[in-house]
């Protein structure tokens, strides 16, 4: 058969197919509700019986055609988008977990990811338990219990910049009987495809490279339609025995690949409502049109920075998986070989305060919560995003109090070391 496409053209055109004389753009259906001619038509869609769009907090065309891009950019069999990054990640989890069961993370993730993990979701009786993503396989191991459901990482973690080694996570997690769950916000499937190497789900935080913009709030969860749920069957008791809130469906002998994602669509997006908006989902489209010459140059400029603020001696240390002397480089030649991600951590010489001031200092680079999008842009976790956090806490999640989060943009490299030079004074 014919050769597949590469991820380049995936960018571009995947997604929404027109046929004759429809829009060569992909339309935002700007739409609740879509029209049926006849009772019965409508009612087999309730039942699961007929696919088809009828109301958009489960279903809608624009968002189903940027699913359908992202899934295919991450080799998944299916995709679905939601409101947020977070709830992307909640439901990813709460799609296999309910009160009394365990999960175990990866220590070093988003702040709010470990919020989520460590507040809410023990709120609803589903316990979690924080592993270093780098201690042996055997270490990782002990954390599991029998009601442990799902193994959760992220590729290049935010923002302490761990790069995880997937094939040993994805070994633990067949191991222990459980799907590994990665978030690929950072390295995006331009550098990484986290199922090449054994993952089974992968979630988003589309408001970041894959947006590009800063333009809208959004997540994704792809489906590798890998992981046998019927294999363990009364451990994910939610996909392989009957739904009640439909007439009885067993969702793995109905959707078979597609049991996983079918579910969080028709059961937790029906139930919960995170849907992303269709005007949402038209500009992460757009965004996604030029992903791939984003992400390169994103990479590019971040080498340089990378670079130049390992060479100067007002900066005390730098963090960068591109830099050969740093601890996951080897790690991120593998996964990663054509690039990581645009964002550099690094601490100055005269610790936090000495960094608050390099930052109001910064003229190019502008403060702002965001990461990943073309304009560069700096953050103090310690007193931002992870403000939450105890000391304790922020040392788990690998969050030193003086670390600069550094956003590299698309900008002319030479302009952004110019803009740090001078802020350095
Ligand atoms: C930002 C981020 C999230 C949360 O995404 P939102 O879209 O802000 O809800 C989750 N994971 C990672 C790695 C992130 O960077």
């Amino acid at each position: 058969m014919g050769r597949e496409r590469k991820i380049e053209t995936t960018c571009v055109q995947a997604g929404w197919n027109p046929k004759k004389g429809e829009p060569r753009v992909l339309p935002i259906y700007q739409s609740t509700t879509f029209k049926y001619e006849t009772s019965e038509q409508m009612g087999r869609l309730f039942d699961l019986e007929d696919s088809g769009y009828f109301y958009t907090r489960l279903q809608n065309p624009t968002n189903d055609a940027v699913a359908a891009k992202i899934a295919e950019l991450e080799g998944g069999v299916g995709a679905m988008l939601t409101s947020s990054g977070q709830a992307a990640n909640f439901y990813a989890i709460f799609n296999i977990c309910e009160a009394g069961d365990h999960i175990v993370s990866s220590a070093p993730i988003y702040g709010g990811t470990f919020n989520l993990f460590a507040v809410t979701m023990k709120k609803l009786g589903i316990d979690v338990t924080f592993i270093d993503p780098d201690a042996p396989k055997e270490e990782i191991e002990k954390a599991f219990k029998p009601n442990t459901k799902a193994l959760f990482a992220e590729t290049i973690s935010n923002p302490s910049l761990v790069v995880l080694d997937i094939e040993k996570f994805a070994d633990i997690a067949h191991s222990q009987g459980v799907p590994l769950i990665i978030d690929n916000t950072f390295a995006t499937p331009i550098n990484c495809r986290p199922f090449e190497w054994g993952a089974d789900i992968v979630t988003h935080s589309t408001t970041k490279y894959m947006d590009g913009h800063a333009m809208s709030v959004g997540g994704c969860i792809v489906d590798s339609g890998n992981f046998d749920w019927e294999k363990y069957k009364d451990k994910f008791h939610g996909l392989t025995q009957p739904d009640d809130s439909y007439h009885g469906l067993v969702y793995t002998q109905k959707f078979g690949k597609l049991a996983y994602i079918t579910k969080a669509t028709v059961q937790l997006m029906r139930d919960l409502g995170s849907i992303q908006s269709p005007q949402n989902a038209f500009l992460l489209n757009v965004g996604l049109e030029t992903l791939h010459l984003r992400v390169a140059r994103h990479c590019e400029n971040a080498q340089r920075v990378a670079e130049y603020l390992n060479n100067n001696d007002k900066v005390a240390w730098v963090n960068y998986c591109g830099l050969p002397d740093n601890k996951y480089y080897n790690l991120a030649q593998k996964y990663m070989p054509n690039g990581s991600c645009g964002v550099i951590s690094f601490g100055l010489k005269g610790g936090r305060q000495t960094s608050i001031e390099f930052m109001d200092n910064l003229k190019l680079a502008a403060i702002v919560t965001h990461v990943a999008d073309a304009r560069t842009s700096v953050l103090h976790p310690a007193s931002h995003t992870h403000r939450q956090l105890s000391d304790e806490q922020l040392i788990e999640a690998g969050v030193q109090p003086d670390l600069i989060r550094f956003s590299v943009g698309i900008e002319n490299a030479d302009d952004i070391i110019a803009d740090i030079e001078q802020a350095l004074g």
